[in-house]
């Protein structure tokens, strides 16, 4: 079988020094926001370009946190949109705000910036971007959206760890940005973990604060926080990890383009990389008219693909009473009975990029007879 994901081929491939990095955690004794943490921090702030990283327990706290300290909740809206991971939208409503759920670009499935300023009321207070499948979303007109109506903006970079937009890596964009390090991530760990980044010194001891119960360095709660910190084990293998980040996004691209080039007579449509962007490829998304067609027949040839994601969030039984959609959302419903994601992580072989592509050539061409 070759598998959609395989995160334990990443820990096999770096085996004897995240095994050496957990070590020296369980020698070190300190658990919880030590050295580790306070190390990840700075590697990984210094890696996106960016003053500040606090770690802390997962994407979604990420994003949760980020609102709280953008000031945002109850009788505030958030903007984003209806086409990525729930969790997105989960940390909206968790923050108290109304998610207000935009469409997308059909080219690269991210939020289309004419609608974002069609959207905006009195009532906007913050933006949450999704660079989806590791390409970034269109920056310089959503950012100067945002500047003219004084609302902040939160990139969500789980899916686009190392992507570049004009240069200049995605987390340094908005005033915020929120990373998830989920296994199977560009960078992930062996567990839950995520990060908030940002060059806003207010806003990241805003953070820090409330990480851990809005604790002073006296331990006195000086805000209502909560508990969500990255776990020193997991900063010890991030560490390692963030290494290789760079060489694994290259390994992501180099399957990506085995994919374009072997795909191109099948009549599927491909992902785009658009010319001042760098594609980091956390999924390789395609879109098919016959999807499901094409999914049940790969899985009987033994390729396992996924589908990111089948309910658009508006659509999904615990959100559909509490979001705002401002628009049709025409993309987004267009698009969720087409796309199929194949095989991709860095430890894929060539060989089996090949031979997924010449499956899917068989299939299709058996279909179009
Ligand atoms: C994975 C993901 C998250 C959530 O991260 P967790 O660490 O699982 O909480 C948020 N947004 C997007 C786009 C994601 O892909």
């Amino acid at each position: 079988m070759i598998a959609c994901i395989n995160p334990k081929a990443q820990y096999l491939s770096y085996q004897a020094e995240i095994d050496h990095a957990v070590a020296r955690v369980f020698q070190e004794g300190r658990y919880i926001l030590g050295k580790e943490v306070q190390l990840f921090e700075e590697e990984f702030a210094c890696y996106v370009g960016v003053k500040h990283a606090i770690g802390v327990g997962s994407g979604t706290e990420a994003l949760h946190m980020a609102l709280v300290a953008c000031g945002v909740g109850k009788g505030d809206e958030v903007i984003t949109v209806s086409h990525t991971a729930v969790a997105t939208v989960a940390a909206i409503v968790l923050s108290g705000a109304v998610p207000v759920l935009v469409d997308i670009e059909p080219s690269t499935y991210n939020m289309d910036p004419h609608q974002l300023k069609t959207s905006i009321t009195p009532k906007t207070k913050a933006i949450i971007v999704v660079h989806l499948y590791g390409h970034p979303a269109d920056m310089t007109p959503i950012i100067q959206i945002a500047h003219e109506h004084g609302i902040k903006v939160i990139e969500d970079c789980a899916q686009a760890h190392g992507a570049r937009y004009e240069g200049k890596r995605v987390g340094a964009w908005g005033d915020m940005a929120c990373f998830s390090f989920y296994p199977t991530k560009n960078l992930g760990a062996i567990g839950d973990g995520g990060a908030v980044v940002t060059n806003n010194e207010h806003l990241a001891d805003q953070c820090r604060l409330l990480r851990e119960y809005g604790w002073s360095k006296e331990r006195v709660s000086q805000m209502a926080g909560w508990n969500s910190r990255l776990d020193e084990l997991q900063a010890a293998i991030l560490r390692v990890k963030l290494r290789y980040l760079d060489r694994d996004n290259q390994l992501r691209q180099q399957l990506a383009a085995c994919y374009n080039q072997s795909l191109v007579h099948t009549g599927l449509v491909l992902p785009l990389e658009k010319s001042n962007c760098k594609h980091v490829y956390h999924l390789y998304v395609v879109r098919s008219q016959k999807r499901d067609e094409l999914k049940e027949a790969l899985s009987t040839q033994g390729v396992q693909t996924m589908i990111h994601y089948s309910v658009p969030v508006h659509l999904q039984p615990a959100y559909k009473g509490c979001v705002r959609v401002a628009h049709e959302l025409k993309e987004t419903k267009r698009i969720v009975s087409d796309i199929l994601s194949l095989p991709l992580y860095p430890q894929l072989s060539l060989i089996d990029v090949k031979e997924v592509a010449e499956t899917i050539g068989k299939i299709t061409a058996r279909g179009s007879r």
